[in-house]
């Protein structure tokens, strides 16, 4: 094979290994906030299961406090009915107190229906609380498990920097640009193999002459189609079934 052709298929290698490297650290900050925004969910589900709690708690502190009040008027009643002289009075005092009875009663009554509620409040707050724990423990570990694949990433970029500097001096200049041109244009794919007569990246099939000059791998010739540098792998010697053909990268 042209020195050339080998050292470019070695420098795609490298680059497509960095590319996918970057990519999945590009895709980090995406996971991130997905794993910020399902921690933040659960986080309303508990602000909003306080918040019912608390307002069940304040309506049921006003109406104890009413009910005390009223007490105190009965209380006042009590005492004045060893004041009074005439029946009128009499009744009339007995009226105000159940009245007051009453309206007490109301008011437990009111009292008992929040507490039933705030039994139901309470155990979907700490329902609430218990799913937020949970997120958020998940959400350190994934945060973690990513730092360290992101750690490992950028260990890898840093090894293939270091070795497509090493095998860029082998390219000659001119085909290095050229090669920089296609993989801009072609989504970062310069260099593909030709299998049975067809270019691996765009699945066009190559005009007779070209794959036979293709076969020789002793120049550099581009696809008709795509313009990616082709170059050719011979098959397996035995009729072990081929892999499938990757999809066409336009
Ligand atoms: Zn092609």
């Amino acid at each position: 094979m042209l020195e050339a052709l080998t050292s470019l298929i070695a420098l795609q290698a490298l680059d497509t290994s960095a590319d996918a490297a970057r990519r999945r650290i590009d895709d980090m900050p995406v996971a991130e906030r997905a794993l910020d925004a399902a921690v933040a969910a659960a986080k309303a589900v508990v602000d909003e299961a306080k918040t019912k709690v608390e307002a069940n708690g304040a309506a049921r502190r006003t109406l104890e406090k009413d009910v005390a009040t009223i007490d105190g008027r009965m209380a006042k009643f009590e005492e004045h009915k060893a004041a009074v002289k005439t029946n009128q009075e009499f009744q009339a005092l007995n009226h105000e107190i159940e009245v007051a009875q009453t309206t007490k009663s109301a008011l437990e009554d009111q009292i008992l229906a929040l507490m039933d509620e705030a039994d139901s409040f309470n155990s979907a707050l700490k329902d609430a609380e218990g799913v937020l724990v949970d997120r958020r423990l998940a959400s350190d570990a994934d945060r973690a498990a990513m730092n360290v694949d992101r750690r490992a990433l950028e260990a890898e970029l840093a090894q293939l920097a270091s070795q497509r500097s090493a095998a860029t001096p082998a390219v000659p200049a001119e085909m290095l640009a050229k090669y920089g041109q296609i993989v801009k244009s072609r989504k970062g794919l310069a260099v593909a193999a030709m299998v049975a007569g067809h270019c691996t990246a765009c699945h066009v099939r190559l005009r007779p002459h070209i794959e036979q000059q293709v076969r020789r791998n002793d120049s550099i010739l581009p696809c008709d189609s795509c313009q990616r540098i082709l170059y050719y792998v011979a098959p397996p010697a035995h009729n072990a079934p081929a892999d499938p053909a990757p999809a066409a990268i336009i």
